[in-house]
């Protein structure tokens, strides 16, 4: 069976929330959402994104998502996520700038290390985005 991150915790858990919150954010402003919802493509888009991360090779030690090489989400999705970033992006540091600054500062820019071998993956069972 595919082994999966644990998005619980640490890093893996900071991306998720960051990434529904700038989703939640996006989401509100431009889909009309009331606060903790989400229109269904931005909640399709929610699930793909946490799929995409449970399903990381890299597991806990990630690349920014916007600098690796392996690029795993579908074309649309990613020009989704694209979407929504450009927008929530610059918004995050007045309505989350806790979060925001964690991303700026340890995940946005974060480059891609070598690719663990199959079954070896860094962090793996307990490890804990971007981006
Ligand atoms: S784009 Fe790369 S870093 Fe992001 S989830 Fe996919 S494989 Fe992992
Ligand atoms: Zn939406």
């Amino acid at each position: 069976m595919e082994r999966r991150n644990d998005l619980g915790r640490g890093r893996l858990r900071r991306e998720v929330r960051t990434f529904e919150a700038m989703l939640a954010l996006f989401c509100r402003e431009r889909h009309g959402a009331g606060r903790g919802a989400l229109c269904a493509a931005c909640d399709e888009l929610g699930a793909y994104a946490r799929e995409r991360l449970a399903r990381c090779p890299y597991g806990a030690a990630k690349p920014a998502c916007n600098l690796c090489p392996i690029h795993c989400y579908r074309p649309e999705m990613r020009e989704r996520v694209r979407e929504m970033m450009r927008h929530a992006g610059p918004r995050m540091l007045v309505h989350r700038p806790v979060l925001a600054r964690f991303h700026l500062l340890l995940d946005a820019r974060r480059p891609a290390p070598p690719l663990p071998a199959r079954g070896e993956r860094r962090g793996g069972g307990g490890l804990a985005s971007d981006s």
